[in-house]
């Protein structure tokens, strides 16, 4: 069988509970599942005990070609737990020769796992273990600062059901609670140093559609946006009306002055801007602050949800709770929604120093923090005091998604983790700031201006809902991030496929790649859970927001674009046109 161009080839397999590594061709999963979310979730799907980490075939060819998607069951959910990462980690690993690694079973003591091109090594992390996320990175890279990192810190060795994942003091794999699943396989860090040469097949085509990818994303309006987003994102989300007040709260009287500080704040300790490998679009707002930079992540909400959500005045407190969350690994969008929660329970009073305090005992397991450590719904379960949550009781994305409706069916309807899986770029998120833009979005893609009002129940919103989901499946299987890929036309993309792997692909194809993709995310959520109820979770009930009626109605037309019948299961031949009827009992 002859390898396909792009890919290095080999997925690792490292067993850690026998201590053993194997490898398997890429190709065995490539064609029908392309890389990263496709064959991380085709992994998964056969052992749930899988963590797997994997690249996509634009990984480190394409501009934004940064990304890997990380993929295992949520100690939270109980469902499928994804989480896109870029930075620079997932191009060391196709350089060192490997297309993903896919960690199985549990190691008695904390060790890392080494990989210097194609060699393979578990180490002792006996040193490392109890060292936050920061300071694991910092401790591997200080003899050798070409090694790349991907590590927990002590949330995730404690289990916390938000820690994440760290690919670097910026980048990190957050939602799902994947690094408390690292914890539980007592697997500290994978380090990687690669050096080979991954080769495309048409390197000449390949840089001419380099080019006009390139172009594309930096002519585009997120690339207009993000220029001067890193000073202005916190305004520009009190424009977006986002209701970013936590839980049952709907105003802050105190918003439009934090929004002012935060960018006073930001104009003043900003130094410059940042991006992952090969990204023209550079969104990491780097800040230098008591003589430390770190790059702030400002295409996703966390520093608003914590100036927001968490009622921070002060930009200063609301940046020392930002770098604790970031150092110890946690999901910011989930640790804030946590937090929220328990002021509500008076154990903690927002805006103050009692929030850090709080954190350190929710990392350590200490007093409450031990039952905060397990999730908003467990928390609530405990304390009696009702919480909003998503499906399987994942926390909800930074703001509640609620006033919009596209957003709460992709919510509902989620089978992959945190919904902004699905909804990036929704124009019904940016329709009170950018009417013209929404509606230009809506009419292109849906042929219906309805499907970018946040208030429409429209089925033109529920078909560009299910599109905007593939293409966030496509992204994040090719190994692009998810924000360069939807501001350029498909068709480039799949041109870049083809000049990098020597397959022809048509936009078609991608598309159903995504359908099944999706189909087997659905697929693993009956298996493993409860994917019938998908309105039942508290993010919906007793939700005057949201008209029930109509939202169960846009969920049956979402059924019947998949090809799955009334309850949410994907029928017959659905599944025997995806070709994926091996995998299923019928
Ligand atoms: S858009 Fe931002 S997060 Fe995405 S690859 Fe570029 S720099 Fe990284």
């Amino acid at each position: 069988m002859l390898k396909m161009s792009g890919y290095t080839g080999e997925i690792l397999f490292v067993d850690l509970s026998s201590g053993t590594f194997r490898t398997e061709p890429t190709e065995k999963y490539a064609k029908d599942f392309l890389g990263g979310r496709g064959i991380a979730t085709r992994i998964l799907y056969e052992n749930p005990d899988a963590l797997a980490f994997m690249t996509g075939p634009l990984t480190s060819f394409v501009p934004s070609g940064s990304r890997m998607d990380v993929v295992g069951i949520s100690p939270v959910t109980g469902l499928i737990g994804g989480s896109s990462t870029g930075g620079e980690f997932p191009v060391a690993l196709k350089f060192a020769g490997y297309d993903g690694i896919v960690v199985t079973g549990k190691s008695e003591k904390p060790v890392f796992i080494r990989i210097e091109d194609s060699e393979v090594s578990i180490e002792s992390a006996g040193e490392l273990w109890g060292l936050n996320a920061f300071e694991t990175i910092d401790t591997l890279t200080k003899d050798d600062p070409d090694l790349k990192v991907a590590c927990i810190g002590r949330a995730g060795e404690n289990g916390v059901k938000f820690a994440g994942i760290a690919f670097s003091h910026r980048n990190l794999a957050s939602r799902g609670g994947l690094g408390a699943v690292m914890g539980a396989k007592k697997l500290k860090a994978i380090v990687v140093h690669g050096t080979k040469a991954v080769s495309p097949h048409d390197p000449n085509e390949l840089m001419s559609i380099f080019e006009k990818i390139k172009e594309s994303i930096v002519n585009s309006g997120e690339f207009l946006r993000f220029k001067d987003w890193h000073v202005n994102f916190v305004p520009t989300i009190l424009k977006l009306k986002m209701p970013y007040f936590g839980d049952y709260e709907r105003e802050w009287e105190k918003a439009e002055e934090a929004a002012m500080k935060a960018k006073e704040w930001f104009e003043r300790h900003t130094v410059g801007r940042a991006s992952c490998f090969s990204c023209p679009l550079r969104c990491w707002g780097v800040v230098n602050y008591e003589g430390e930079t770190l790059p702030i992540n400002l295409c996703q909400g966390t520093f608003p949800a914590v100036t927001f959500t968490l009622k921070t005045e002060d930009p200063e407190l609301a940046w020392r709770i930002y770098r604790k969350c970031q150092s110890e690994g946690l999901d910011m969008m989930s640790a804030t929604a946590v937090i929220a929660y328990a002021s509500r329970l008076g154990l903690v009073r927002l805006g103050t120093e009692e929030v850090l305090e709080l954190i350190e005992k929710i990392v350590t397991r200490q007093d409450e923090g031990n039952i905060l450590a397990e999730g908003i719904k467990k928390a609530s379960e405990h304390f009696g005091v009702p919480a909003v949550y998503m499906k399987g009781g994942m926390e909800s994305w930074s703001s509640d998604v609620r006033p919009f409706v596209g957003s709460a069916l992709a919510a509902a309807v989620a089978d992959s983790g945190s919904v902004n899986r699905a909804l990036y770029g929704f124009p019904e998120f940016y329709y009170h700031i950018k009417k013209e833009q929404a509606e230009m979005m809506a009419t292109r893609f849906v042929g219906d201006v309805e499907a970018a009002y946040p208030w429409s129940y429209s089925e033109s919103k529920v078909r560009f809902a299910v599109l905007w989901e593939n293409l966030h499946i496509i992204a994040d299987s090719l190994g692009v991030c998810v924000i360069a890929l939807l501001t350029t036309p498909l068709k480039l993309w799949a041109e870049a496929y083809e000049a990098v792997t020597g397959e022809k692909i048509a936009e078609e194809e991608l598309m159903t790649a995504a359908e099944r993709i999706r189909t087997l995310e659905r697929l693993f959520t009956l298996k493993h859970g409860d994917g019938r109820d998908d309105l039942s979770p508290r993010l919906f009930k007793d939700e005057p927001r949201l008209d029930k009626e109509k939202l169960e109605e846009m969920k049956r037309v979402y059924y019947s674009l998949r090809g799955w019948d009334e309850k949410g299961v994907p029928k017959p031949e659905t599944i025997e046109k995806l070709g994926i009827s091996g995998l299923v009992e019928l």
